[in-house]
């Protein structure tokens, strides 16, 4: 009988309706209707040291709130019925977590397009564990010492906090730690949990500061059929560091870089040495030793400076980085009683 509806009546309320859900009225249905069946038992582990959970096979610092959240998600089952499903999650962690946690879980969503609201109250059973990364930092674990050292000579005080911060960074980018540092007569030894960390820093010191690496593995046992190596990655600063100056050949050179090439100016003029070999330089000083001087007078090519030691006026070759005036202070140092001056600080 087309184009006739058949009238068809709920059995719970009784009322007409031209659709039977689950046997019952749209009304019905949507009254009684659940979201989501029962809720599971939760458990989550959380470290208590650093705050990592633990979420499908692997510690996770982030939100801990969140990651509950996607915990629960995971483990509820929603209608299929329900459409543009909104799920939040209230709970009051602890500090640091533990133990029962009372949540309440809200559904919103629509069903037959009328918006349903549900709440559903639970308990989170928070467990506290030790992450990987804490319990291995705790028992001094590493893979790899990274030794700061520098050709022929002491990395400095500030050489050796520029490459410590160099690898803490790199370190901390592959979610790794640093189990200790120990001072040593030529550097310092960096001990690293992770050896993929440690390689990546040491790279990039070297990156920054010149110098070479030498890595030297060391079996130290077997685990699970596979041999186990620790590193010992060397990492030698080049000899000499950007502001050396130093002999070259009988003249006296300020190095300007020394990363892939060694480069820098004569003294005496400001020009561009040529292609060094460090094996033909000798350290003489550091450019933060220089001391500060007056300029008297500039001429066409020479300028007059007061030597700060003897206070006599001396006449040098104007060299191609001056650019203070007259009556300014300039920076010089001091070389088997010549005097050179060296570029300013904007140099
Ligand atoms: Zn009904
Ligand atoms: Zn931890």
């Amino acid at each position: 009988m087309k184009g006739v509806v058949e009238l068809k009546f709920c059995p719970n309320c009784g009322e007409a309706t031209d659709e039977l859900i689950d046997h019952v009225c749209k009304n019905c249905f949507i009254r009684t209707f659940k979201a989501v069946e029962a809720l599971p038992e939760l458990e989550i582990r959380v470290c208590p040291n650093c705050g990592a959970y633990y979420h499908r096979g692997k510690w996770i610092e982030g939100d801990l709130k969140k990651g509950i959240t996607d915990e629960v998600v995971r483990n509820i089952k929603v209608s299929d019925l329900l459409e543009k499903t909104e799920i939040k999650l209230d709970c009051e962690l602890g500090e640091p977590p533990g133990g029962i946690v009372p949540a309440v879980l809200r559904i919103e969503g629509e069903i037959f397009n009328q918006s349903i609201k549900e709440e559903h109250n639970f308990n989170i059973k928070i467990k506290r564990e030790s992450c990987v990364r804490c319990s291995r930092m705790a028992g001094g674990y590493y893979e790899a010492i990274v030794q700061i050292r520098a050709e022929g000579r002491r990395p400095s005080g500030e050489e050796i906090d520029s490459c410590l911060v160099i690898l803490a960074e790199r370190v901390e980018g592959h979610a790794s730690f640093v189990t200790k540092l120990i001072d040593v007569k030529n550097g310092v030894d960096v001990y690293v949990a992770s050896k993929s960390a440690a390689q990546d820093g040491a790279r990039e010191i070297i990156k920054r500061f010149g110098g070479e690496r030498c890595v030297s593995p060391k079996l130290i046992g077997r685990r699970g059929g596979r041999d186990l190596y620790r590193l010992t990655i060397l990492v030698r600063l080049p000899r000499f560091v950007s502001g050396d100056i130093v002999y070259f050949r009988g003249r006296v050179v300020l190095l300007t870089s020394v990363s892939k090439h060694t480069e820098g100016i004569y003294l005496e003029n400001g020009m561009k040495a040529g292609k060094m070999d460090l094996s033909d330089l000798k350290f003489c000083m550091n450019v933060s030793d220089a001391e500060e001087a007056v300029l008297l007078v500039i001429y066409e090519k020479e300028v007059e400076v007061l030597d700060p030691e003897t206070f006599k006026a001396v006449t040098l070759k104007k060299p191609l980085f001056l650019t203070e005036s007259a009556g300014e202070e300039v920076r010089v140092i001091k070389i088997d009683d010549r005097v050179f001056l060296v570029p300013g600080k904007g140099h």
